[in-house]
């Protein structure tokens, strides 16, 4: 009876504890007293656990604010120093590996280029062991500083005794991605799907905060859908990754990555737009071929009448949400979809509406992504972020500190990895924010301190 009072209130602790850290992440920075508006707990448990959180560094207090004729309050925010989480999008044509603070400011960057026509896993988990070990060594950063890293895949995530990726247009077939690169790391992997990673981050701190039901559709080579329902982040909400881009939308239509015909991706997907066009273009990759194809449209009859019919394909696929999930909100991203969305959401927007429900296409807004083409390595540092808000995540381990580097430094057992490493411009510790990151809608808000 004892026993089971004690583990009551250490779940009531922990609780807490967590209900703080999410509304303290997005509200960064506030005050005790907007913490305990923001959640409902007393100040005095709000005292507690913010103590016990800036004992272990994981919160830092940040000057403070005049308050209404009492005494100025003191502003927390989270300890950018306490630790980092990386985030990896395996995309078509890169791998992208991306470090963050713990405020989720970008730390290090790294990019290996990928030849769309070789996605074998071997060569795929060489990148990502290089990248981890190039942001470790941009940073400064000690692998036993990482709370975690994220991987953003495409094909099924299959989350049981052991994680396996069926990525059926990669060739992969029940790839033990996390076994393969668990040797090269000294801190945990969570692999998910990268639609859903940039659904993710979308909901975070882009076009989705604030959404309750969502969908996020990220168009690429390849294109893919995360379907989000009952959306707050840290209150429950939910998120699946769709394979959208294999619905099909023409019967016996042209032949899809996947093995059918007629897949929406066979359409819709940045390589097949370039193929259906079929003249040549300049640009020595998809996206510079893309861009130029788009430019093209303005003069060129047979590249605005792709884009036409483009517009039309892409609207019947989101149509095809709209009237299977009533999302409220579809968020067009991906590389491809903001370079076609800026261009042709007018188009995109008659379509769906021409081939949906109208009622539920009256109730659904149709909108781009607000972080760009590279959401997906930052929804996938969101994994482990989400691991240590909730509390569930491994703890950093000290021990792991000396061997973690060494392991790095060597790559996969058998694999060696001799990559040279592109850099943004701005060089390898670019500090960047995500846009509206630290004042991204809360589920449960702190009003802006003072
Ligand atoms: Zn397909």
């Amino acid at each position: 009876m004892a026993e089971r009072r004690r583990s009551t209130v250490r779940d009531l602790r922990r609780d807490n504890r967590s209900v703080l850290l999410w509304s303290l992440f997005f509200s960064q920075p506030c005050s005790r007293q907007d913490l305990s508006e923001a959640t409902g707990l007393s100040s005095a448990s709000v005292s507690n656990v913010i103590r016990e959180l800036i004992s272990e560094g994981i919160v830092t207090e940040a000057g403070s604010v005049d308050s209404d004729g009492g005494r100025p309050r003191v502003l927390l925010r989270m300890n950018p120093a306490y630790g980092y989480v990386i985030g990896v999008d395996v995309g078509e044509t890169r791998v992208r590996v991306e470090m963050f603070d713990l405020t989720m400011t970008a730390c290090a960057r790294a990019d290996y280029p990928l030849d769309p026509r070789e996605h074998g896993v071997d060569v795929v988990a060489e990148r990502i062991s290089a990248g981890l070990g190039s942001v470790l060594a941009d940073s400064g950063a000690d692998p036993s500083d990482v709370l975690g890293a994220g991987v953003g895949v495409p094909g099924v995530v299959e989350h049981g005794a052991e994680v396996l990726v069926h990525g059926q247009t990669y060739g992969w077939d029940a790839i033990p991605l996390e076994r393969l690169l668990r040797p090269s790391t000294g801190f945990p992997l969570y692999i998910d799907n990268g639609a859903k990673t940039m659904g993710q981050a979308e909901l975070w701190f882009g076009a989705g905060r604030g959404a309750g039901h969502a969908v996020v559709c990220l168009v690429g080579s390849g294109v893919g859908a995360s379907v989000i329902t009952g959306g707050s982040p840290g209150l429950g909400g939910t998120s699946i990754s769709a394979e959208w881009g294999h619905t099909t939308i023409v019967a016996g239509g042209r032949p899809c990555r996947c093995g059918s015909r007629g897949c929406l991706e066979a359409y819709v997907g940045a390589e097949a737009i370039l193929e259906r066009y079929g003249l040549p273009l300049p640009g020595d990759d998809e996206e510079s071929s893309l861009a130029a194809l788009v430019d093209a449209a303005a003069t060129a009859p047979r590249a605005a009448e792709i884009l036409d019919e483009t517009a039309l394909y892409l609207g019947i696929g989101i149509a095809n949400l709209v009237n299977l999930f009533s999302p409220g909100r579809i968020i067009l991203g991906g590389w491809a979809g903001l370079m076609l969305g800026e261009r042709l959401m007018p188009a995109i927007r008659e379509a769906t509406r021409r081939h949906s429900l109208a009622h539920h296409f009256a109730e659904t807004s149709i909108e781009l992504g607000q972080l760009g083409p590279d959401a997906v390595a930052l929804g996938a540092a969101t994994l482990p972020i989400e691991r240590f808000l909730n509390g569930t995540a491994v703890m950093r381990n000290p021990s792991l500190r000396a061997d973690g580097r060494a392991m790095l430094a060597r790559g996969s057992p058998g694999t060696p990895v001799q990559l040279s490493r592109s850099r943004s411009a701005s060089g390898p510790a670019r500090r960047r924010r995500p846009a509206g990151t630290a004042r991204a809608r809360c589920p449960t808000p702190c009003r802006a301190a003072g």
